[in-house]
């Protein structure tokens, strides 16, 4: 397009990469330090640099500015595509990423870069396109509930690559000086439309990351660090949930209390490093034996709470059994006994609407076990009937 100058699109170009580069880096990316957003800090700086390369074109240093501009720019791409794999927990080897920028830098370098300033030039498109394709099928490809940020990522890179596909043939037909290159595909036009994805991008991989970001807060606010269990405020949350839940349908549901016996025994004959070892193993137990759908909390120190919905009072009974039974064949490093277990456990049906009261009577009914002498489940005044 000859309203648009090669030059100064360039420059503007440059100074907005500065702007996003450094924008990203100091807001995005000193606050997650996630490997995703590292790696398009490296793409930002590429782009960069390359494009700054190109500005040599015309003056002595095009020899050796534009094959490395080349480069840079296939190298910008790949990061790119390294990028997104990370996203999926699949990083790319390094030779895969070293692979097109090395032949794209070659090729150029063969190709009498001195005069031609479009040196290596189908190697370059067709390398470009491949990348931004390969980026694009790697986002696609992500499943998780950000999934409209990644989508929208996948959709840019896939134009772009798709706009490098055109590129890339019709410089094959006609060459760099063919009407349709020159109206549709020259490097300010596609300097301009990379500039707009630039941004694009930028922005969606801060929203990727601010949706990391909050996704790891909530689950350091709602789980316990020790265990990995639902923390006290997490089991609330969804227990009321269920509550409701059971009100609604009618079914009848049983919260039980787990109390460690003489668990400060444990850790003062093995110490609190043992000690912990025992929460960890019998939060495992418990996780382990109970449905994926029934709720396991840390209640407190050495307390575990959990909910069964559509388990009554007998099937709570069986299923702390079997938690006792789990725990006791228990090994630890230090070759001591696992302790036994008291439990309380509360029916719930469908006038209990208060997670509190229910609460207490299991805490009520744990009571009684612990003065019965431990080791045993109490049934809470409602389950007794
Ligand atoms: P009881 O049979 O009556 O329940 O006796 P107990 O010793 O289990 O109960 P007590 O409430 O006297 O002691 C609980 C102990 O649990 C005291 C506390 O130091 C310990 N504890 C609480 N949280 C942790 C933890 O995160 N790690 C370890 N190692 N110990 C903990
Ligand atoms: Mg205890
Ligand atoms: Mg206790």
């Amino acid at each position: 397009m000859e309203f648009l100058d090669t030059t100064t699109v360039r420059f503007v170009f440059a100074v907005v990469a500065v702007t996003l580069l450094g924008l990203f880096y100091f807001v995005t990316f000193q606050r997650t330090r996630s490997i995703y957003s590292a790696w398009w800090c490296v793409a930002l700086a590429l782009f960069l640099t390359g494009s700054a390369a190109y500005l040599l074109d015309g003056t002595a240093h095009q020899v050796w500015a534009n094959p490395t501009g080349n480069a840079l720019l296939v190298l910008g791409v790949a990061s790119v595509w390294a990028s997104a794999r990370t996203l999926r927990a699949r990083p790319a080897p390094v030779w895969q990423l070293l692979a097109g920028p090395a032949v794209t830098l070659l090729v150029s370098a063969l190709d009498s870069p001195a005069t031609n300033d479009w040196s290596g030039g189908p190697v370059f498109l067709a390398f470009m396109c491949l990348l931004l394709a390969l980026a694009s099928v790697e986002l696609w490809g992500i499943k998780r509930s950000s999934s409209r940020v990644t989508k929208s990522l996948a959709l840019a890179a896939g134009l772009l690559a798709a706009y490098y596909l055109g590129r890339w043939l019709v410089f094959l037909a006609e060459g760099p000086d063919g009407p349709t290159f020159t109206t549709y595909f020259d490097s300010a036009i596609t300097t301009l439309i990379t500039l707009v994805l630039l941004v694009v991008v930028s922005f969606s991989m801060a929203a990727l990351s601010n949706e990391q970001v909050t996704h790891d807060l909530h689950l350091r606010a709602t789980r316990d660090g020790l265990t990995g269990l639902l923390n006290r405020s997490g089991f609330a949350d969804l227990a009321l949930n269920e509550l409701n839940r059971i009100r609604a349908n009618g079914t009848p549901g049983a919260l039980v209390l787990a109390d460690l016996d003489h668990f400060k025994a444990v850790n003062d004959t093995h110490g609190h490093a043992a000690g912990d070892g025992v929460l960890q193993a019998f939060a495992d137990i418990c996780v382990a034996t109970v449905r994926s759908t029934d709720l396991v909390g840390r209640h407190g120190g050495e307390e575990f709470v959990i909910l069964l919905p559509g388990a009554d009072s007998n099937r709570a009974e069986a299923i702390v059994n079997q938690l006792s039974a789990r725990f006791a064949r228990a090994t630890f490093a230090e070759g001591f006994e696992p302790p036994t277990v008291s439990y309380g456990i509360a029916a719930i049906n469908s006038e209990s609407t208060d997670l509190a009261a229910v609460l207490a009577t299991a805490d009520a009914a744990l009571y009684e076990a612990k003065s019965l002498g431990r080791n045993r489940a109490v049934q809470g005044p409602t389950g007794r009937k």
